[in-house]
């Protein structure tokens, strides 16, 4: 009897026979493939790592089964449940069709076909407008993907993108009809992790609040108002004080010029005051 990992294998290398690129698979991740790719990406390589939110949806198979279905015409490489299972829908040598036209106000160095030049990876949020904050398991498996995509392909920068490569969120290509994709997401924490870092003094916030989160003079919403920072985006957090209660939630969080709610914060990080569980 063939175990599982051989049949794979053996599959693989019968593969190999007809075609060299089409090989580049996760370890342990579950293989369930969709044919709503480009093979061989028409001679590009990936030089970008764009993450998702799908935005609805349960587990990593359906959202899987949905990218194996005729009607839908669309993959990406990956699927993370809130589980932190991994499905693999596309191998990474093909360009699996997640990223749709460059919109007005993209990045400027996206010029060919975004699905080339990139490996995309979802993460399942249930929620229609991906609001929700990645679960523990998810963000393991979402960081170890990452990692381990890019030692395949070093040419993906573990840093923010930019024109070299790098990783970013689909609202980079799409920043009109994608500005959630892939909504919360702990983006600095992934770089300390991708880079060495311990992230064990550290604190971040992911802003939760839809139309954004205004930043105050102290930590009241009666003080005068500073700054503001976007849905979705994530900040390094310089230390926590008590301050006007905000929906029963008195934590503020100091960013470098001013206070921010904690009611609208996404927490993670190993800082002993950075506690998500914590609502005072
Ligand atoms: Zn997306």
């Amino acid at each position: 009897m063939f175990s599982v990992k051989a049949s794979v294998a053996a599959f693989c290398l019968l593969f190999v026979a007809i075609d060299l690129s089409n090989c580049q698979r996760e370890p342990g991740a579950l293989w369930m493939p969709s044919p709503h790719h480009y093979s061989g990406r028409n001679g590009y390589a990936p030089k970008w790592l764009i993450l998702h939110g799908t935005a609805g949806g349960s587990s990593a198979e359906n959202i899987a089964r949905w990218f194996q279905n005729p009607d839908s015409q669309v993959a990406a490489h990956y699927v993370i449940g809130q589980d932190g299972k991994v499905v693999q829908c596309v191998d990474e040598s093909s360009g699996a069709w997640a990223n749709g036209r460059i919109e007005s106000g993209a990045d400027s160095w996206w010029s060919v076909n975004p699905n080339y030049v990139t490996i995309s990876i979802e993460h399942v949020k249930p929620k229609t407008d991906n609001s929700d904050a990645i679960t523990p398991a998810q963000k393991t498996a979402s960081f170890n993907l990452v990692r381990n995509i890019i030692s395949r392909y070093p040419a993906i920068r573990k840093a923010w993108a930019n024109s070299a490569g790098g990783i970013t969120g689909h609202f980079s290509i799409s920043p009109i009809s994608r500005e959630r994709c892939p909504g919360p997401y702990p983006w600095e924490e992934l770089f300390a992790f991708l880079n060495g870092g311990s992230g064990g003094d550290e604190c971040y916030g992911t802003v939760t609040a839809s139309g954004g989160l205004f930043i105050r003079a102290q930590p009241n919403s009666g003080s005068a108002m500073v700054g503001s920072l976007n849905y979705g985006s994530q900040h390094r957090l310089s230390g926590r004080s008590a301050g006007e209660s905000i929906n029963g939630n008195s934590a503020w969080f100091k960013v470098p010029n001013g206070y921010v709610s904690g009611y609208w914060l996404q927490l993670s990080g190993g800082a002993s005051w950075c506690n998500s569980n914590v609502h005072i």
